[in-house]
């Protein structure tokens, strides 16, 4: 059995969260491969190591005066080491003097970020007795800023195969000029996925400061249930609709491989967390339903023209009107004589006149009208299908709260049904459904 382990930015903010994380690896030999972010948050207004190391670079990068900033980095980590005990003073002096010589040559943002990471791996792997390996040296992007996935696990079976065990540090690895790249922000999950994939691993467990997704966002509804069991497809349409925890890039890797992942609180070991795999039998869930998730700031436009329906051509035409101004659009129910079509507010306001000219010469339509108060509730459930009348208890929930519905769409998969509301009524429409399904199971 072999587990590749990641810890997130506050299960490694201080000592105290790295004797919690020495603990639960040390409590299960498979866990023999162990992905670090850097030090997040020690309390809510605190910076994470990540942004300060951005911030230290940019006045590094102007010619500024960056010593107060980059002593304040030094402090973080030497904290942390004399907290543990450790002996690696010095050698940390070391590291930092060379990052300092990077900055003053300007040495990139990504390589400035990295070390967070990088340092966090360096002093975890000294703390575990594992061997430390630099991600610069296993993770390879392409000239295109692509990971190049085949590459990277190929290295890295390769070089973990000499070893027991081994910490490999979070977001980042190199690109074919030996200059270090990262990932989008959040990206050690990506690693901690990759390295799953590469040696195969049984379990990609993602340590966190939660005890994995909750059926919904915490800010709207207090101390939602924890979701148990949820598919990957399930999680993207969550993810994408907006719940946050885990990077959506990270998915592909492990779910190729097919190795499950188990989001799991590193303040909290004794929690299940949540389990995320290919297919998961609908009962393995207390709910019928799996999650809601949703955003504000959509608008609609919604086309209106006499026989619309029988004009060859008429629904290319629209949306091409989008595709060529270069906005991708969400969702597109539509009548017989009505086409709507949601995109995004802010993308929309920046190419607006151009998309509606578009359409007017193009479709030539009767009205065009635009609608900028939407947002989107996605109520995701692999046991949608199975059970009859879910969607009729989600609008009568909707109805009892007095909600207006403006739209609806039913996902080809049945696995999810997407309600348009009022920005206003966004948050009153996740409580109701909530409620239904979850308070009132039914
Ligand atoms: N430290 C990086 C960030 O703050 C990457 C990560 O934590 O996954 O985005």
């Amino acid at each position: 059995m072999t587990k590749v382990v990641k810890f997130g930015g506050s299960s490694l903010a201080d000592a105290n969260q790295f004797i919690k994380v020495a603990n639960i690896i040390r409590s299960d030999p498979s866990r023999r491969y162990v992905v670090p972010s850097a030090p997040g948050k020690r309390f809510p207004k605190d910076t994470k190591v990540t942004d300060m190391l951005y911030a230290c670079y940019d006045v590094a990068a102007r010619g500024g005066d960056f010593s107060a900033m980059f002593e304040a980095i030094v402090a973080r980590y030497m904290e942390i080491v004399r907290g543990l005990n450790l002996k690696i003073e010095d050698r940390l002096t070391r590291e930092f003097s060379t990052i300092r010589m990077s900055f003053m040559a300007r040495a990139g943002r990504d390589y400035a970020a990295s070390r967070g990471e990088y340092l966090n791996g360096i002093i975890l792997a000294e703390y575990l007795g594992f061997t430390f390996i630099d991600a610069a040296e296993v993770i390879f992007f392409g000239e295109d800023g692509k990971l190049r996935l085949n590459h990277t696990c190929g290295a890295l079976k390769e070089r973990l195969a000499e070893v027991k065990a081994a910490v490999i540090p979070g977001f980042y690895g190199s690109m074919p000029n030996d200059t270090v790249k990262t990932f989008s922000r959040g990206g050690s999950d990506i690693t901690g996925s990759i390295v799953a994939a590469a040696v195969g691993a049984d379990l990609y467990e993602n340590w966190t400061d939660v005890s994995g997704f909750f059926v919904t966002d915490p800010r709207i509804v207090p101390d939602p249930e924890p979701i148990k069991t949820i598919t990957y497809r399930e999680l993207r349409e969550l993810a994408y609709m907006g719940a946050g925890v885990f990077h959506e890039d990270a998915i592909f890797p492990a779910r190729q491989a097919g190795i499950p992942i188990n989001i799991k609180n590193t303040n909290r070991p004794g929690d299940d967390g949540t389990m995320i795999t290919e297919s998961a039998p609908a009962d393995l869930n207390p709910y019928v339903i799996t999650g809601i998730a949703g955003k504000k700031g959509f608008v609609t436009v919604t086309i209106e023209k006499d026989m619309m329906n029988s004009e060859l051509g008429f629904g290319r035409r629209v949306l091409e009107a989008f595709e060529n101004n270069g906005i991708s659009f969400e969702h597109m129910p539509s009548g017989i004589d009505t086409m709507s079509i949601i995109v995004h507010k802010d993308e929309f306001e920046a190419k607006e006149q151009s998309i509606i000219k578009a359409l007017q010469t193009t479709c030539s339509p009767d009205k065009i009208e635009v609608d900028r108060d939407v947002a989107l509730m996605a109520v995701v459930g692999r046991g949608m299908r199975a059970q009859r009348g879910t969607a009729a208890r989600i609008f009568a929930a909707l109805a009892h709260a007095k909600v207006n519905v403006k739209m609806i769409d039913q996902g080809s998969s049945e696995l999810n049904v997407i309600v348009g509301v009022t920005d206003e009524d966004f948050e009153t429409s996740v409580k109701a459904v909530y409620d239904i399904f979850v308070t009132q199971k039914l």
